[in-house]
């Protein structure tokens, strides 16, 4: 049986009328924002669909279901890893995904960076942070943010890009508004040792509120490719 992909096509549609407004609204030509298809649990071939319409960054969850679904992808398509990581499983990622958002730990910074020399490459990497101080959630402090960057910034093989978040889930407007903030500071501070143009937050329910707080990546699941079917694949 032929799958039938069209309500990706209308999801799309309406995510990129939204993302529009809000750029027109908020940000000046030339700004950079990019849209991410978060892929958990859907099937490569919807994703590759969802690239044939254009979009060309994947960010992937789960190593272990990144790995079974990478070769099937699209090779024209970027991945980025956004999952929390363990140390023992970057070796299975550092070769093909471009950037890792999610670095909140200086062993997990310095285990990309010894990976990332011994591949010979230089792999680009957000500092994911804990905008609302959650227990349940991974990620540097707000107020770690500064100095975590400032002690994984001479490590070899990595490039700080910027900042990631999943904000709280209620109240994001105020915690994407702190994220922003946050990311000014940062940005200003350690402006001779990181190159700091990435924003990466705003997700299905929050992106065009993201968009206003100067996301540079939103990264949207659910809105394109429908609700998680969590059976299928863990
Ligand atoms: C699942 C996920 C998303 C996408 O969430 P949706 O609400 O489905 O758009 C974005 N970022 C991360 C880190 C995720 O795990």
């Amino acid at each position: 049986m032929v799958n039938d992909f069209s309500y990706i096509d209308e999801n799309l549609r309406i995510i990129r009328e939204r993302v529009g407004e809000a750029f027109g609204k908020y940000r000046k030509a030339g700004d950079s924002l990019r849209i991410m298809a978060v892929t958990k649990t859907v099937i490569p071939e919807a994703v590759n669909y969802a690239v044939s319409l254009g979009l060309d960054l994947l960010g992937e969850n789960r190593v272990q279901e990144y790995l079974s679904k990478k070769d099937f992808y699209e090779k024209s398509a970027e991945v980025q890893f956004i999952g929390s990581l363990q140390t023992n499983k970057v070796k299975y990622i550092i070769d093909t995904v471009t950037m890792i958002q999610s670095v909140d730990s200086i062993r997990l910074a310095e285990t990309i960076s010894r990976l990332a020399v011994k591949n010979n490459k230089t792999i680009d990497i957000l500092c994911e942070v804990n905008i609302g101080d959650e227990d349940s959630k991974g990620g540097i402090s707000p107020c770690d943010t500064g100095d975590f960057i400032e002690q994984i910034s001479q490590l070899d093989g990595i490039l700080i890009r910027g900042l990631m978040t999943i904000p709280p889930p209620s109240d994001s407007d105020i915690f994407l508004g702190r994220m922003q903030e946050l990311f000014n500071e940062v940005s200003e501070k350690k402006k001779s040792v990181v190159r700091m143009d990435t924003l990466s937050m705003g997700m299905t329910h929050d992106y065009a509120d993201a968009i206003k707080y100067g996301s540079n990546i939103v990264r949207i699941g659910t809105g394109l490719f429908g609700a998680r079917n969590y059976d299928i694949k863990k």
